[in-house]
């Protein structure tokens, strides 16, 4: 096999190694669920006090003993957002 061959052989495989590392970084966004990404604090109108007696540590979506399903970042039980939901 000449060189022109081995480079250009070599250049086919790198071609497809790119492509299916792409193809692959793709899926790997696509089928990340929409729902998994968590809001951000501002976004909902994070703030760290309760409002109006409505606070994290009674909300559905909290997550003993700092988080929350649906809001990024640290939360305090005392905290509450525009997505407070009460636990039944
Ligand atoms: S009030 Fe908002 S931040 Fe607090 S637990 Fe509920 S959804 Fe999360």
């Amino acid at each position: 096999m000449d060189e022109q061959a081995k480079v250009s052989r070599r250049s086919i495989l790198r071609g497809a190694a790119l492509l299916a590392g792409g193809t692959l970084a793709a899926g790997v966004i696509q089928i990340k669920p929409a729902y998994a990404q968590k809001a951000s604090k501002e976004a909902v109108k994070y703030q760290e006090s309760p409002n109006n007696g409505q606070k994290c540590g009674d909300c559905t979506y909290f997550q003993a003993p700092s988080s929350c399903g649906v809001v990024d970042g640290a939360i305090s039980p005392n905290g509450w957002c525009s997505l407070y939901n009460k636990k039944s």
